[in-house]
């Protein structure tokens, strides 16, 4: 039976346990090229990797032709059929290769006798990186299911290929030495600040910065250095290397929908020659181990901050940890200060992926200085259970290592080396809280006093989130928000990537609705892989609908993705900032595209999946009633609406106060958007933050909005909360709010004291 393992190489724990084997990215590739040819049951595979400066693609690596191409043979983009592929960034499948016009014949290397043909473009975000070809002698041999398949290699080479492409940039680079801040003194006025609460719970531990916040390599104690020998670095190495792998592995078995790789590039700058092997020889010439790991990495530190290129400067935190862990294992026992475990981290940016290699480092809380806290950056957070603040203070990130630090990530406040009595209160807060949450009472659905059943479901960020949605009883995901795994990777996810995570999501809650919001970046989200816009508006810009529309490439794969993951399963889809009737119909028409090509590739899938609209900007809730008729469900995004009504930024911290969800404005736009699903006779649900905030619960009820959709942990209690209400006083109240003009005459109605504002936009 042929190619019958093609999904094995589908599975990302291949590819990179392949990489963790090897030495080189020749190497890699080498094996890469073996392993698909294997199990593909090809004759011959080759990578060839895209020399941006030449724009010529290079064999780099190959299995089944002759040896002394690799390195050697050079095509033009666009010459041949690799050329072709490449140029115009699309699979190239052909089961007669010699006949195809574009086909070019290369002297030596007999590839007429190949006829079947079939080329993926290697890419990441919108840089051309390489091909990956497999061909074979037996005409049509290659089918739709191995374009797929070769498709979602491609994609994890891209990552390695990146990684590796980077360290020879650098190796090219001149070094330039930058000066360290002066250590901060801390001030009676620095010790209680207060900030923005971003994700909650509670992290006493040691200040460290993290990130631009450039580390003293030679503060890190390791006790006496003296007798260190080349065994101790070589052991270092070693024990260095198994725990990124480790820390990999756990990762992947966590997280398996965001963490692929995140520890690759740790892994390659440490196997590289001019990394540690500059350390080896640094040591033979009598450094000592510990002088030779830190002039090295400072030399790189240095370098990678000085560079004008944005993905090498990413890459100066992943320097810094690599040092610190070399320098710890040194030491035998000191093992488990490796990591950030207990640490309060203080930095200034943070990458999504920053986040997921903070949590796997057991980091205990994460205070953003300088307005770091983007609505990905807080929503991960709080998915991942990382208590967060965020602080108009830079001076914070030159604590002295040694000050303590507590963060209250649900008041927003900030203490530094603490008094007794308030490490003891906290601690008290801390374990009656999880008592609290041990002792919930969950309940399985949510009923007013008088009898109308409401809808409780889970907004889902992350798929290892499932788990708690399912023991809080959650009736369904109102929302899944699709970019994580786009945000947090380096480069798009492929079809079969997707597929997979959309699989997994419906798998894991059998019987119960499921609606996903298709992809949703711009405005703050930004993809570090892809090139930013330059927006002087990015939340007015290309965002969310926007973008899809704009790149159907990329739309039309995640569209494919959910309809093969709805094989079998009732089928949600929803479209988030759609603007007009005519966004939503335009982004209707290409889901019906690609169920055609799907029905045309005799690939199972959902056929019928229902289309949902999110109603978050002024613009559709003007064309609520239309919008109703041509959607099956409306969703309204409150978190967005309160931001695109008021005008008022959401991640903004100093404009929080006005951030008022229960403005007149917004609680009419609410009534108008129900309304017009009821009057269309659609479902309409909410899943914005307002929807935890039991003051306004009353309201929303009241004017008809019986599907809720939440953070799982906040499901017993908006429960609680619905268990006290009665429907008809709840439509009573919300008439009755609905006559107030002023937001004075509604705080008073709702009991909400007028200062201090207690409304925070929600990140
Ligand atoms: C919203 O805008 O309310 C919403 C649910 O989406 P997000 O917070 O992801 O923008
Ligand atoms: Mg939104």
């Amino acid at each position: 039976m042929a190619k019958a393992h093609v999904d094995l190489i589908c599975n990302i724990g291949e590819l990179a346990g392949l990489f963790e084997k090897s030495t080189s990215l020749e190497n890699f590739l080498q094996t890469a090229v073996s392993i698909v040819a294997f199990h593909m049951h090809a004759a011959v595979c080759s990578v060839y990797l895209y020399d941006e400066a030449t724009h010529e693609l290079v064999l780099s690596a190959n299995q089944g032709l002759n040896d002394s191409c690799v390195g050697n043979l050079r095509l033009m983009l666009g010459e041949g059929l690799v050329g072709l592929t490449l140029q115009e960034l699309r699979p190239l499948r052909d089961g007669h290769a010699s006949r195809n016009p574009a086909f070019k014949s290369v002297p030596g290397i007999d590839e007429e006798r190949y006829q079947a043909f079939l080329a993926v473009p290697i890419v990441r975000g919108l840089a051309r990186v390489g091909v990956l070809v497999v061909q074979d002698p037996v005409p049509d041999y290659f089918d739709q299911n191995d374009t797929r398949a070769l498709q979602a290699i491609a994609a994890q080479l891209a990552t390695v290929i990146e990684n590796a492409k980077l360290l020879i940039a650098l190796h090219r680079m001149e070094s330039a030495k930058l000066t360290p801040p002066p250590p901060v003194h801390i001030s009676v006025d620095m010790k209680f600040q207060r900030g923005l609460a971003v994700a909650p719970g509670i992290a006493l531990g040691k200040a460290t910065p993290f990130g631009d916040a450039k580390d003293d390599l030679y503060a890190i104690d390791i006790g006496s250095t003296a007798d260190l020998t080349r065994e101790d670095f070589e052991r270092s190495l070693q024990a260095t290397e198994q725990q990124l792998t480790e820390l990999q592995r756990q990762m992947e078995e966590r997280l398996q929908d965001v963490a692929s790789m995140i520890f690759s590039a740790h892994i390659l700058i440490l196997r590289d020659s001019m990394f540690s092997g500059a350390m080896l020889k640094l040591i033979d010439r009598g450094q000592t181990p510990r002088d030779s790991i830190i002039a090295v990495a400072s030399d790189y530190i240095d370098r990678f901050s000085a560079s004008e290129n944005p993905r090498l400067k990413e890459k100066v935190q992943d320097l810094t940890d690599l040092s610190r862990r070399l320098l710890r294992n040194l030491r035998p026992g000191m093992e488990a200060d490796v990591d950030y475990h207990g640490c309060v981290i203080i930095a200034r940016d943070l990458l999504p992926s920053d986040i997921l290699k903070l949590v796997a480092q057991r980091a205990a809380g994460l205070l953003l200085v300088d307005g770091g806290a983007t609505s990905h950056i807080a929503i991960l957070g709080r998915s991942l259970q990382l208590p967060m603040v965020m602080l108009e203070n830079r001076d914070l990130l030159s604590l002295p290592e040694s000050a303590d630090i507590l963060i209250d990530g649900d008041q927003g406040t900030v203490y530094i080396n603490p008094i007794d009595s308030v490490r003891d209160r906290y601690q008290e807060l801390l374990q009656s809280s999880r008592d609290l949450e041990r002792n919930a009472d969950v309940g399985a659905n949510a009923c007013t006093t008088d009898g109308c059943a409401i809808t409780v479901m889970a907004n889902i960020n992350l798929l290892s989130e499932l788990k708690l949605a399912r023991q809080m009883h959650a009736e369904g995901v109102g929302l899944y928000r699709s970019e994580f795994p786009f945000i947090v990777r380096n480069d798009f996810p492929s079809e079969e990537e997707q597929f997979h995570i959309y699989r997994a999501l419906l798998k894991q809650m059998p019987g119960h609705d499921v609606v996903f919001r298709t992809l949703d970046v711009g405005g703050d989200k930004m993809l570090s892989y892809f090139p930013t816009l330059n927006e002087a508006n990015p939340f007015l810009g290309l965002r969310a609908l926007r973008f899809s529309l704009r790149y159907k490439d990329i739309f039309m794969r995640q569209l494919r993705a959910l309809l093969r993951a709805g094989d079998g399963y009732k089928l949600q889809i929803m479209f988030p900032m759609v603007a007009s009737v005519d966004d939503f119909v335009e982004a209707r028409d290409v889901v019906c595209e690609c169920h055609r090509q799907l029905e045309q590739e005799q690939v199972p899938h959902n056929g019928a999946p229902r289309l949902g609209a999110m109603v978050e900007l002024p613009s559709a809730i003007e064309v609520a009633p239309e919008l109703a008729a041509e959607a099956d469900f409306l969703s309204i995004g409150g978190n967005d609406l309160v931001q695109y009504i008021l005008a008022v930024d959401r991640t903004n911290a100093q404009m929080s106060d006005m951030y008022v969800s229960y403005h007149p404005s917004i609680l009419r736009a609410l009534k108008r958007i129900t309304d017009a699903a009821s009057a269309a006779g659609k479902p309409v649900s909410f899943c914005g933050e307002m929807a935890t905030d039991v003051r306004m619960l009353p309201f929303l009820i009241g004017i008809g909005i019986h599907r809720l959709s939440v953070e799982p942990r906040q499901i017993p209690r908006v429960r609680q909360s619905i268990a006290t209400l009665c429907l008809a006083e709840t439509r009573t109240h919300a008439a009755h709010l609905l006559r107030l003009g002023r937001i004075t005459e509604i705080e008073q109605a709702l009991g909400i004291p007028r200062q201090p504002i207690s409304t925070t936009a929600p990140a």
